[in-house]
């Protein structure tokens, strides 16, 4: 016998009725376009068919913090599997992704606080070695990554693992290049996994 459903006071929120935006408009779930990511990342770059939100009425762009983090994952992972050498702006974001100082990546590669320093402010090239070492440990680190669901976050740091089979001998581009993150980077993620942030909007992040 069927329990007859209990009525509940609070009303679920639907996809369509997002948080208020400061104009008093609503913000509704979106799929961004050519998204400029920089200031979070802090390098040039740019989402491309992001899950975000968008204000029905002063058109303002938001995104939820779960795509944030997951954009920042897959940031690192182009990283990882850039085919030249690492520029400064490269290391450095690696480095910060593993959440530790210059003085731990130096401790645990074996060398001195000053030649990681050396490299982030493009005083001095990154040599092949430690350019591959500091990969090495990157996509190790990704793989306790909360930022994305487990399955996907496994298949992701495999597959660049895989691009690691050797050096970088390809000196850096003078220039940081832009980093894009794709629609079909985000189609990687579990549709339910998505429309579960979507459809929550605890953790929304301004822009
Ligand atoms: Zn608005």
């Amino acid at each position: 016998m069927a329990k007859k459903k209990e009525k509940r006071k609070v009303t679920k929120p639907k996809a369509s009725t997002g948080p208020k935006c400061e104009c008093g408009g609503t913000f509704k779930p979106v799929t961004l376009r050519r998204f400029d990511f920089s200031r979070y990342a802090g390098l040039p770059s740019f989402l491309d068919g992001a899950p975000g939100w968008r204000c029905g009425s002063c058109q303002r762009e938001m995104l939820h913090g779960q795509v944030v983090n997951a954009s920042l994952f897959f940031i690192a992972m182009d990283i990882v599997g850039f085919p030249h050498r690492l520029t400064a702006g490269f290391a450095r974001y690696l480095r910060r992704s593993m959440q530790i100082t210059q003085q731990e990546l130096a401790d645990r590669m074996g060398i001195a606080r000053e030649t990681v320093a050396s490299w982030e402010s493009s005083l001095k090239e990154i040599s092949p070695q430690h350019d591959l070492i500091l990969r090495v440990l990157m996509s190790n680190h990704a793989r306790s990554s909360e930022a994305i669901p487990t399955k996907v976050l496994v298949d992701i740091a495999n597959d660049v693992m895989a691009t690691l089979s050797s050096v970088r001998s390809e000196p850096a581009p003078r220039k940081t290049p832009d980093l894009l993150v794709t629609e079909s980077d985000f189609k990687k993620l579990p549709a339910a996994w998505l429309s579960k942030m979507q459809n929550t909007a605890p953790t929304v992040f301004a822009l």
